[in-house]
Order: C-alpha cells, then sequence, then structure tokens
C-alpha cells in the first residue's frame, strides 16, 4: 500500500521467505493427513533430543530460581553472560580460538543476524556511494533476498557445476568469474548450503578468505547446519575463524527452532555493532534456548550430542532419501541429485525440464505435495535467461518415512509426466 514507507514496501509486502514459512507453519498445525510436507527448514523431532530438552526444563524448574531467571528477567541485549563465556570457552578449548565473549552477540534465531549484519555492512553510506553483499555461489539460502532495508544489495556467480555419474552433480566457487569489486562490502556463503546440501571444500574457504583478507572486507560463513553443532555436515569441513570472518550459528538445527537462538561470532567491533542492534530492535533476546543450553555448551555435552545423536541421524535419513530417489525415479530420465554433504535437503535438478519449477510446484500442491521451486533461491543474479534456475527443486528430507517416500513417488510421476510433455 501507498501508506507504506520506502522500508515499509520492501519489508511490508509479503516475500518468498513468508509464503514459505506459512506453509511450513500451516502444514505443522492443520495439514490433513495426506499432505507432504516437504518443503521447510523443519528439524526432525529425534525422540532423543527432544528427551534432552524434557530433562534440562526439568532441571531447570527444580532448580531454585531457575525457572524465574529463565522467563522473568531480561537479558542484556548481547546475550547472557555465562552463555556468552560458555561459547567462547567452547571454541578456545575445542578450536584454538581466540575469542572472549566481547566477541559474541546473541539474536533472535540466526535469521536476524543476517538482516543485522547485511544492512549494516551493505547498502547506502555517508558518501553516497551503494556497496553490496557478493555471493560467491548461487543457488544460496533464500531467507537472505528480501532483508535488505534500502535497495537491492547482493550480486551472485553462477557456480560451476559439476556432473559426476548419470545422476549426482555438485557446484564449486567460480573463482574464475568471482570478481570481488570496491563496492563489495563482504562475501557471504551458508556451510553447508541451504538449499543444495553443498558443502564448500576447505580449499574453496581458504580461497574465499584470502580474497576478503586481500580487500579488508569480512566473510560471514552461515554456520547454521556445521559443525561443531548441530554438525548436519557429511563431509571433512574444517571449522575456521579470524578476525575478519564472522560466524553465524544458530540453535535450530539441533532442534530448538521454537527458542529463536543464534550466535554471532565475529571481531569485538561487529559483536558489539550486533549488540547494539538488538537493543534498539527487540531490547534483549530470549532466554530461553540459551538457558536449556548453557550446561551442555560448558560440558561439551553439545558436541557430543551433536556428533553421536544428530549427525547420525542425519546421515541416514540423507541416504535413505537418496536412494529412494533412485528407486521411484526412471533411470532414462535426465534427473540429478546434488550431492548431499550436509543440511536438511535434497537439491533435485531436471534439465531441460520442458515445463519450469514453479509449474512443476503448482502440480506437486495439487497433488499434496510442497516443495520449493528453486528459482527463488537465484537472486542477485544479473543473469535472467540462465535456463538452469527454473530446473531446479528444494525438498526437505526431514519428516516421516511415509511422507519422504511417498512425496518423493509423487514428484517422480510428475517429473516424468512432465519431461513426456503432459
Ligand atoms: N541460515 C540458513 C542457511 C538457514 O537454512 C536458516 C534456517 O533455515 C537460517 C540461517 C536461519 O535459521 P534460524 O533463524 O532459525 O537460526
Amino acid at each position: 500500500s501507498e501508506n507504506f514507507s520506502n522500508f515499509g514496501q520492501r519489508l511490508c509486502m509479503g516475500s518468498g521467505i513468508e509464503e514459505l514459512m506459512d506453509d511450513l507453519g500451516n502444514a505443522l498445525v492443520n495439514g490433513g493427513p495426506d499432505t507432504k510436507m516437504l518443503g521447510g527448514g523443519q528439524p526432525a523431532h529425534i525422540p532423543e533430543v527432544n528427551a534432552l530438552w524434557r530433562r534440562r526444563m526439568e532441571e531447570i524448574l527444580s532448580s531454585p530460581g531457575g525457572m524465574e531467571k529463565m522467563l522473568a528477567n531480561y537479558d542484556p541485549p548481547r546475550g547472557n553472560p555465562i552463555f556468552l563465556e560458555s561459547i567462547a570457552q567452547l571454541f578456545r578449548e575445542n578450536f584454538g580460538w581466540d575469542i572472549s565473549a566481547k566477541n559474541i552477540a546473541i539474536t533472535a534465531g540466526g535469521q536476524t543476524a543476517f538482516f543485522f549484519l547485511f544492512n549494516a555492512l551493505a547498502g547506502e553510506f555517508k558518501d553516497g556511494s551503494k556497496k553490496k553483499i557478493l555471493l560467491p555461489l548461487v543457488p544460496e539460502y533464500i531467507g537472505y533476498s528480501n532483508q535488505s532495508v534500502g535497495s537491492d544489495i547482493f550480486r551472485a556467480v553462477k557456480p560451476m557445476i559439476e556432473k559426476i555419474g548419470e545422476h549426482d552433480f555438485k557446484y564449486r566457487v567460480d573463482f574464475d568469474n568471482l570478481n570481488v569489486d570496491d563496492d563489495i562490502a563482504a562475501i557471504c556463503v551458508s556451510r553447508p548450503t541451504n538449499p543444495t546440501g553443498n558443502v564448500l571444500t576447505d580449499n574453496e574457504i581458504a580461497k574465499l578468505r584470502a580474497l576478503a583478507d586481500e580487500k579488508g572486507i569480512p566473510l560471514i560463513i552461515d554456520n547454521a547446519y556445521g559443525a561443531p553443532f548441530p554438525n548436519i555436515i557429511f563431509t571433512e569441513a574444517t571449522p575456521v575463524w579470524n578476525d575478519n570472518i564472522v560466524l553465524t550459528l544458530s540453535l535450530s538445527k539441533i532442534g530448538l527452532p521454537g527458542t529463536r537462538t543464534g550466535i554471532v561470532i565475529a571481531r569485538e567491533e561487529i559483536a558489539a555493532a550486533v549488540s547494539s542492534m538488538s537493543a534498539i530492535v527487540g531490547l534483549a533476546n530470549g532466554n530461553v534456548g540459551q538457558q536449556i543450553m548453557q550446561p551442555l555448551v560448558e560440558s561439551g555435552e553439545i558436541l557430543k550430542l551433536s556428533n553421536e545423536v544428530v549427525k547420525p541421524f542425519y546421515v541416514e535419513k540423507s541416504r535413505q532419501a537418496r536412494a529412494w530417489v533412485e528407486e521411484a525415479f526412471d533411470p532414462e530420465l535426465p534427473y540429478r541429485v546434488h550431492l548431499s554433504e550436509g543440511a536438511l535437503f535434497l537439491w533435485l535438478w531436471f534439465e531441460d525440464l520442458p515445463i519450469t519449477t514453479a509449474e512443476l510446484y503448482e502440480r506437486l500442491k495439487k497433488r499434496g505435495v510442497l516443495v520449493v521451486s528453486g528459482h527463488y533461491f537465484f537472486f542477485g543474479l544479473e543473469d535472467e535467461s540462465w535456463q538452469h534456475r527454473h530446473e531446479c527443486i528444494r525438498m526437505t528430507y526431514t519428516m516421516d518415512e511415509r511422507t519422504v517416500q511417498g512425496g518423493i513417488q509423487i514428484i517422480a510421476e510428475e517429473v516424468a509426466a512432465a519431461y513426456a510433455g503432459k
């Protein structure tokens, strides 16, 4: 509406991520028994993990003043000081990073951290110049795409596509076409990547880090699925940090999305900036996730939980979903699946599909299967004509067997029909 400001025009009028979270939330609340929700980033309910949250809640309720501290107090804007110290200690002891609580700030989920970081680092500057966030590899996380309060702030680069065997593939950063111009404010990647399950190799990260250092700009690494927690990562990938890296973590994918807890690790100036933004936008963050998690961080139990419960659970889910794809799809069709190296999704590519994936999404929805059309994830790209962006879908594999296997079966049927010109 015209009653909204420029800020309002950008943030009040709906977005891909809003539709997605609406679909997801509503399907969880009142989805019919036949809805196959393969669309969102909802982590699985792992019984062992939920049992741990229950244990922690009971400990909090039975400890003197525990509940009151959790529910009846405001935290400082930066986060609970004891939690911040435990996080700093975890990374000092396990990775040798030279960080203290001053390098950390809590946000209302990783999502809010990105809103703060992108808008503080990029956009319009005092001298009138405009700076952008460089996404060295799209497809990239849909949740970033509408976050700018000013003009468009993303510049994205197409990946190299490595075809592997008959039905697999992997994206790689195309360093030859990656120009870190002077109007780039920061480089940003999710690792593991939502939507593809790609994990940038240590070598790719080292090169990006060198480029960022050379330009004196931050490299933002979105570690929502990464090591050391939740550790939904199936390849070897070393967590890295230095003064120039802004690392974001989250308690969502280990199983506490309802607590909305994000963690930013950055040089002191940036961590302080995030804390300032939290104060202005929300006074303080929620206490519950930090309170549940603090002793588990202090004791290192969070690492054990990630390695011994969460990761193996998703390794098996991913393997199973990939096997069902193999079973359901006609091997003659030119379908490909991105290597599932982490996160909660399979990313399917249907080369030369006669219909767009936006159309495929509609056909699947009619049959009760919700996926996400891949075109949403290619924002910030200038090349509108690149067909690949209309040939991919993302499906979440975290749901129960009946939902995932049944959903894959229907996807295979609809894709076969589309290739057959129906
Ligand atoms: N980053 C990535 C890559 C994600 O997939 C998500 C959630 O799906 C987020 C950040 C934000 O998650 P949260 O705000 O729950 O921490």
